[in-house]
């Protein structure tokens, strides 16, 4: 069977792993792979992986680049073995560099069967990120984000594990964190949106637009196999 791999791009906090989650639940064959949460994931378990890359993350920093390649590729791997492997993999959070945009080209063109999909570029500036990140609660049980205003209204209640909670703010999350992370990513990040843009391969979405909006935009972008990226799909 086939797989596409579609690249979700963005600064932290732009919304693009909600977008990926919430296509996930919705297509059926679409699976939401985040490196974030992979990586949070080894550190959860304390593997010596988490173990090595916990402090960086915490203070907001990139981890190697190899460890979060092969994560990704032995993730990619282990989805394909799968009884009823995906159809299409919404990648958020990799590649977060040119050499990492490079290394998946180069090990997509070299597995049979995988092709690189769509681009998606979600926009956003600065002070919109740090006022949104301020906000955002995880719970701890079924690491699920939250927003803390729906938080109380929902009196602590998970929809998603039904209260289990309980919720903490990550610690990259703290706006010095989070104005670190957009640097970051306005650093390293950025450069590689430009190189697809010259190739005319990206997708831009303004991030600012309400959810449901976006979801609309993305669910028929990802349809949509005739779609050109020259023709902006959101207000940039
Ligand atoms: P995220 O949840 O995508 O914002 O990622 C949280 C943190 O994980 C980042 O601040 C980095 O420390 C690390 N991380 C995630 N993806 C990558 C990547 N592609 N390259 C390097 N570090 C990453």
């Amino acid at each position: 069977m086939s797989l596409k791999i579609h690249i979700f791009l963005g600064p932290p906090g732009s919304g693009k792993g909600t977008q990926a989650s919430l296509i996930a639940k919705k297509h059926p064959g679409f699976v939401h792979v985040s490196s974030g949460n992979i990586l949070r994931a080894q550190i959860l378990k304390k593997t010596p992986v988490g173990i090595a890359i916990e402090s960086r993350m915490n203070s907001g920093e990139l981890v190697d680049d190899e460890t979060i390649l092969n994560c990704a590729f032995d993730s990619f791997r282990t989805l394909r073995q799968q009884e009823s492997p995906p159809s299409d993999i919404l990648l958020d959070g990799i590649p977060r560099n040119i050499f990492q945009g490079e290394s998946l080209q180069k090990w997509v063109s070299s597995q049979p069967g995988i092709s690189l999909g769509k681009i998606i570029y979600f926009q956003a500036g600065r002070n919109e990120i740090i006022h949104r990140f301020s906000d955002r609660r995880i719970c701890q049980t079924c690491q699920k984000s939250f927003d803390l205003k729906s938080l109380n209204k929902q009196k602590d209640d998970c929809n998603t594990c039904h209260g289990e909670g309980p919720y903490y703010q990550r610690e990259d999350d703290k706006p010095d964190i989070v104005g670190h992370r957009f640097d970051i990513f306005q650093e390293l990040t950025y450069p590689l949106v430009e190189f697809y843009k010259k190739e005319n391969q990206v997708h831009i979405l303004s991030a600012l637009l309400p959810i449901e909006e976006i979801y609309d935009k993305v669910s028929n972008l990802l349809q949509d196999n005739q779609s050109d990226p020259s023709a902006l799909v959101g207000d940039v």
